[in-house]
């Protein structure tokens, strides 16, 4: 394939820790000695990975991976294969995301559960690039819902980004103008969950590329603009047995089987614990706040859109619940670990659902709230480290190795924001003290 196709380069691709994408990038003459799992990196240089006394590893690809990437560079074309990361001594590394991911699904099917299907809805902002090649917070449209602009850039750009996606193996099932000027949404066919990790991860890299070809910058920060909407990813999430949806129950009244319930039951009970992990950045929780169609209260419905947790209308093999808290800036191979342990905790431990909540949450004041026992989810990443230390289910799940990582990582980004001297700040004090 890749003589047929005429690769020179092949890119070695991971995620760190905090969800960036990496690679590794060799000449197609060191394809055999790729294939061979004998491609080494130094591990001290990622993100979250080791100290420089261990910092030897090996990617392992995933053959069914491959992919060529339709834009050329430097003639001929380029290939990637994602990997996994192995230590010297041929164990995987505890810390590698998707090695993490593929633990949680082997616990998933100790409990009998063959697969996890996971669809995800990746909002972002497309903005425009000044003269000397940096984004601004410019858009260049006012379109709103589902708008049907006269045709502009970013509708263009969008039109090519589903095109290149489809190239490349996506079904994309629709896309969008979303409610901010400026913000779009494409939405793509379901898969099981290590693939649609894998997924995410390709779908961020094909936006942002293409959209430097429109001259715009597309980013997922989950709130690039004080006042409108932000960027979530919600997760549709269903466990299979066989081809069986065991979260299907033809004759429950609203067609959910237990296990769907006690797996809801843990998405709540853990919340608080994953919400470091689904929702990873300090800019993170400038989005879930009230009034801008993100979760702030810990809540599920089958009717209402607003709760953390809907269950979308779909019965049978789609039968399914949508985690709306998610942002793409988390590392997809660690969020759908912790969302589906925190499922399979419901489930063993027979955790039982609190009522559904089909009221607008957001029109109840607090008093109403707490006596309906709805708590809310952390509204600080400060906050959010502080439930994730507390989460014994959530820390298991990422194992010692990455949650310390993890954790000290995230604290020094957390420092750093509350020791910064914010604009905001000066507009307010500068001259009134
Ligand atoms: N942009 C909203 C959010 O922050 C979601 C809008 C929608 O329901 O698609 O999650
Ligand atoms: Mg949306
Ligand atoms: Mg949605």
């Amino acid at each position: 394939m890749a003589k047929e196709q005429d690769v020179r380069y092949l890119r070695l691709q991971f995620t760190d820790l905090l969800g960036v994408i990496k690679n590794v990038e060799v000449p197609i003459s060191q394809l055999e000695k790729a294939l061979d799992n004998r491609i080494m990196f130094d591990g001290s240089s990622i993100e979250g990975f080791v100290r420089i006394e261990e910092s030897d590893m090996y990617l392992y690809p995933d053959l069914s991976t491959w992919l060529v990437f339709p834009w050329q560079s430097g003639g001929g074309s380029v290939a990637r294969l994602i990997c996994d990361i192995y230590l010297p001594d041929g164990s995987p590394f505890p810390g590698d995301p998707r090695g993490i991911l593929k633990r949680a699904l082997a616990h998933a099917e100790r409990l009998g559960f063959t697969s996890m299907n996971v669809g995800s809805e990746p909002e972002f902002f497309l903005f425009k690039i000044d003269e000397a090649g940096n984004a601004t917070t410019e858009v260049n449209d006012q379109g709103g819902y589902f708008d049907l602009a006269p045709v502009d850039l970013g509708e263009n750009c969008r039109r090519e980004i589903v095109l290149v996606l489809e190239s490349l193996g996506f079904e994309i099932e629709a896309s969008h103008h979303e409610v901010a000027p400026g913000q779009h949404e494409i939405d793509f066919r379901y898969t099981s969950a290590l693939q649609a990790a894998d997924q995410i991860m390709t779908f961020k890299l094909v936006v942002k590329t293409v959209a430097r070809q429109f001259g715009l910058h597309a980013t997922f920060m989950p709130k690039p603009l004080y006042g409108v909407n932000g960027s979530g990813m919600h997760c549709h999430q269903s466990l299979f047995i066989g081809s069986n949806n065991a979260f299907y129950d033809e004759v429950d009244e609203l067609g959910l089987s237990q296990t769907a319930r006690h797996y809801l039951a843990g998405i709540l009970y853990h919340a608080k614990g994953f919400t470091a992990i689904t929702n990873p950045i300090v800019n993170s929780y400038k989005r879930l706040v009230p009034g801008y169609e993100a979760p702030c209260y810990i809540a599920w419905s089958a009717k209402n859109r607003s709760p953390l947790v809907r269950i979308p209308a779909a019965r049978g093999v789609s039968t399914r619940l949508e985690l709306r808290s998610p942002d793409a800036a988390t590392n997809p191979y660690l969020a759908i670990a912790c969302m589906l342990r925190a499922g399979l905790d419901g489930i063993e431990q027979k955790r039982m659902l609190p009522l559904p909540v089909n009221r607008n949450i957001y029109v109840m004041n607090e008093m109403e709230r707490v006596r309906s026992g709805i708590l809310s989810l952390p509204s600080s990443l400060r906050d959010a480290l502080d439930d994730l230390a507390n989460d014994d289910v959530i820390r298991d799940t990422l194992g010692e190795h990455a949650y310390r990582h993890f954790y000290e990582a995230k604290m020094i980004e957390w420092d750093m924001f509350r020791t910064t001297v914010h604009p905001w700040e000066r507009e307010q004090y500068l001259s009134l003290y």
